[in-house]
């Protein structure tokens, strides 16, 4: 469950000979960046994940919104970045992308229980061999020290993780958060904590209460995710408003115990010198696509996310409107370091110039994503009822292309006009469709090939495991 412990004396020694190697090569060190923040080896990094946070239920992206009072405060204080995006639509490949700098199909986590490799190189790596103390905090076992997510962590801490529909993580999140703050105060740390609580099964929390304006049905229903999807035909919009608000009690349930642990930092005096990153790995379905929870499409509401940087007296509070990825944190922390990531090439781009107050040189970002989740066989080879989804998009501004490699369909929406994404443009603007879909297509030739498309999922899955990813409503 924790990982071996790492020697102080081990680090020391790492920053001993780091700022020997930099002053060997020309000696920058103490001299301050050009840009005026500061340099990554001078300050902590706490790095706040939040399942299934999707952008349109969070207060500083959608104004009227009191779900989230700690986050908004972060936002307000940082840089929030009010178009960020997941490159997938479920834990696993979007936190490996998120902590590699790499997509889903590069670091080869892409279909459930993937192993993240120990080729890839991961931010906890990287921190570490800078001489930080890493510290892992997770809720969910599907970014468990066994699927390889414990890369470069001194501790990797898996206490919290809870099978949702009988228990809530937040507070074992906070408890086991707050005692690595407290142990590592002294050190230079990079702590990565991920909260669990919004994911499905939705759960009641009285103290946070959302849902007693309604008396329906529904309130009676079985809340299981598995059980809820064999009903979608039933479920009338008052329905599901219930169950989105009851998710969103989820939401200010985990906001409640996100502003504890910066509370924390405040009171062991880490504030100024800890730089705050909070994002999600994907959003949540509700019946937007006829369809609960995520996986299984590359909409917004489940691909687009909050993401705050937040450093108080060094980054100015901006809001940037700019469309940036979870690709980009990796490359981000170590455009900030002394010692710079040169032989490596990224899939994101650092996000400094637009920290540091300055606009980015260019427009009209290309940002991708993608999820390949097969149909399953069951031991005797058979196919398990439903099929795979296989899906590639592209977006450039406003517009979205998505296509349905399996199936080799395409449509085309526009987010602006139709921020739902429900009026498929594919037929009436070809002049915009047709580049998106040459760059989509180059873009999937290295990668489709590995996706398994067509093929069905073949898991050699404990019975355990199973029944957990059953519960969660991965599989069926
Ligand atoms: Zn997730």
């Amino acid at each position: 469950m924790v990982t071996v412990m790492k020697l102080p004396l081990f680090r020391a020694a790492a920053m001993t000979l780091l700022c020997a190697l930099i002053l060997t090569g020309g000696g920058c060190s103490r001299s301050p960046r050009e840009d005026g923040l500061p340099w990554l080896e001078d300050m902590n990094v706490l790095l706040i994940v939040v399942d299934t946070m999707g952008a349109g239920h969070v207060g500083c992206l959608e104004p009227g919104l009191d779900t989230t009072p700690n986050i908004d405060r972060l936002a307000a204080d940082g840089a929030l970045f009010t178009h960020a995006y997941s490159t997938a639509p479920w834990t696993q490949p979007s936190i490996s992308a998120l902590m590699t700098g790499l997509t889903p199909s590069h670091t080869g986590v892409l279909h459930l229980y993937d192993h993240l490799g120990a080729d890839n190189v991961t931010l906890a790596e990287r921190l570490s061999r800078r001489g930080f103390a890493t510290a892992g905090v997770v809720s969910h076992f599907l970014i468990a020290a066994r699927l390889g997510f414990d890369q470069g962590f001194d501790s990797y801490d898996e206490s919290a993780v809870v099978n949702h529909h009988r228990g809530i993580s937040s507070p074992k999140v906070y408890q086991a958060a707050a005692a690595d703050l407290q142990r590592l105060k002294d050190d230079r740390f990079f702590m990565f904590v991920h909260f669990f609580d919004p994911h499905a099964h939705y759960l009641h929390h009285p103290e946070f209460d959302r849902t007693s304006w309604y008396h329906g049905p529904v309130r009676d229903w079985d809340h299981k995710i598995t059980e809820l999807r064999k009903r979608l035909d039933e479920l009338d919009p008052d329905g599901t408003r219930y169950l989105r608000d009851l998710y969103r009690e989820e939401i200010a349930f985990t906001d409640h115990y996100i502003g504890m642990l910066l509370a924390k930092l405040d009171e062991l005096g880490l504030r100024d010198n800890t730089l705050v990153i909070l994002t999600a790995d994907h959003g949540e379905e509700f019946m937007e696509h006829h369809w609960i929870g995520h996986t299984r499409n590359l909409y917004d509401t489940l691909v687009h996310v909050p993401l705050v940087v937040s450093l108080p007296g060094r980054i100015d509070p901006a809001v940037i409107d700019d469309p940036v990825s979870l690709l980009d944190i990796a490359p981000t922390l170590m455009d900030l370091s002394r010692d710079p990531v040169e032989d490596f090439s990224w899939d994101g781009i650092s996000l400094i110039p637009r920290l540091a107050g300055r606009r980015p040189g260019r427009t009209g970002r290309l940002l991708y994503h993608e999820v390949a989740f097969p149909a399953r066989k069951d031991d005797a080879g058979t196919p398990v009822a439903g099929r795979g989804t296989f899906l590639a998009a592209v977006s450039r501004d406003q517009w979205k292309l998505i296509h349905d490699v399996e199936h080799d369909t395409w449509s085309l929406f526009d987010r602006v006009t139709d921020p739902g994404e429900h009026r498929d443009l594919l037929a009436e603007q070809p002049a915009v469709a047709s580049p998106l879909r040459r760059d989509l297509l180059e873009w999937e030739k290295d990668k489709v090939p590995g996706w398994g498309v067509g093929g069905a999922q073949k898991r050699t899955l404990d019975p355990e495991l199973e029944k957990r990813l059953k519960s969660l409503g991965y599989i069926r």
